[in-house]
């Protein structure tokens, strides 16, 4: 299911993973489908880009339109037209991310928060954990669920993705040592019931491609806790996923201490990145697959990426620029329209403008991460990372 190619650090390596819809070269940039969609951007449009696979999120899609939607439709992939590999995450971030007080968003970046933005009692909760589970109000319509280990194999299961994960408690960095512990502690004991869970659903459903199921290692930013989980997650597991609280300071050590933990043979995902140096620092220290809603997100924000760095293409200066986003881009954006065209677009609030910057931003990072593999191979790395964070920091 994974064969290693060149390794290049002591935790650092190429490989290829192979699912029953493709092989996925690695290390590989997974593109976001929060919803079985990259957000204005045709399938089509992402295999000619390069993207080797998309993940979408269990969590959006058993609220909307519902895992028997997706099952009768035969699966995530079939769904959104992407006959490529596909994985869907637990539910577990969404899910948990809205027990943190009013921030939307788990304290990935804590600066200017304080322990009551994230963890404030007497604040209405929508998210609430116990030892089984975790009962969370629907973003849509108010209506109460439960997720439990349980449930979201099940659902992942109808969701059909190639690569799934296990259920997982994602705390924040604010949450208290005492908590992470024990918050550790149940993620291992429904790391088991997902293991069980998964036999047994894949056991009674034959014919279906096998889904590889990965475990996901938390422990924040603590030393012992992450290789703790990482050693007592249980060996079933076809991958792993390293999850949770990642600051940019910390991202390098957390991969490692997981990476030098888990078995060398099965591959590593890292759930959510952002900047292009978090790429080289995720790879180096044993990161096979990352997503990342960053290349798509920050394109409808008319943020694009160059060598050089990144920049605003509302800016006055685009105005008259009848030139590519940068020459010597391969994108299909570059090829046919100009800055000054994005320009306009965006200025128009015209829909294209979304789907040709989200375009050149996704093909941007993946062909830096086909860079980065090809000088794995090559025994080039070190230079391909000097020259490229040279320029693109200046
Ligand atoms: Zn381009």
């Amino acid at each position: 299911m994974f064969e290693i190619g060149t390794e290049f650090t002591p935790t650092g390596r190429t490989g290829v993973i192979h699912t029953p819809h493709g092989d996925i070269a690695t290390p590989a940039f997974i593109p976001v489908g929060t919803q079985a969609s990259v957000k204005g951007v045709l399938p089509e449009a992402m295999a000619a880009l390069g993207a080797q696979a998309v993940l979408a999120n269990a969590y959006h899609l058993y609220l909307q339109p519902g895992p028997d939607i997706v099952e009768a439709a035969g699966g995530v992939g079939a769904f959104m037209n992407w006959p490529g590999p596909t994985f869907t995450d637990s539910g577990g971030f969404q899910v948990l991310s809205q027990g943190a007080g009013f921030k939307k968003v788990l304290a990935m970046d804590t600066k200017g928060l304080t322990d009551d933005d994230v963890i404030a009692d007497g604040k209405e909760r929508l998210a609430k954990v116990d030892d089984d589970g975790v009962d969370f109000t629907s973003y849509l319509d108010g209506s109460r669920h439960r997720f439990t280990p349980e449930v979201s194999m099940r659902v992942q299961h109808q969701l059909g993705a190639d690569i799934i994960f296990a259920f997982d408690e994602c705390t924040t960095l604010l949450n208290t040592r005492p908590y992470q512990e024990a918050s550790v502690a149940r993620t291992q004991a429904w790391a088991r019931r997902c293991v069980a869970e998964h036999a047994r659903l894949s056991a009674a459903a034959p014919s279906r491609p096998y889904q590889m199921l990965f475990g996901v290692v938390q422990g924040a930013q603590y030393e012992d806790l992450r290789r703790q989980a990482a050693r007592e997650l249980p060996q079933e597991f076809d991958g792993y996923g390293i999850g949770g609280a990642l600051e940019k300071e910390n991202l390098g050590q957390i991969v490692r201490w997981c990476c030098e933990e888990l078995p060398a043979g099965k591959p590593r995902h890292l759930l959510g990145i952002s900047e292009p140096d978090d790429l080289f620092t995720a790879i180096e220290n044993g990161a096979d697959t990352f997503d990342c809603v960053k290349p798509s997100r920050e394109g409808r924000n008319a943020a694009l990426y160059t060598p050089a760095g990144r920049f605003n293409v509302t800016n006055a200066a685009n105005r008259r620029a009848f030139e590519p986003v940068f020459e010597g881009c391969d994108c299909y954006t570059c090829a046919h329209y100009t800055r000054a065209y994005l320009h306009h677009l965006f200025k128009a609030k015209e829909l294209l403008a979304y789907t040709l910057a989200t375009i050149h931003n996704e093909r941007f990072t993946v062909r830096l991460v086909d860079g980065i593999r090809q000088a794995i191979a090559d025994g080039t790395y070190p230079d391909f990372k000097a020259d490229f964070l040279g320029r693109y920091y200046g």
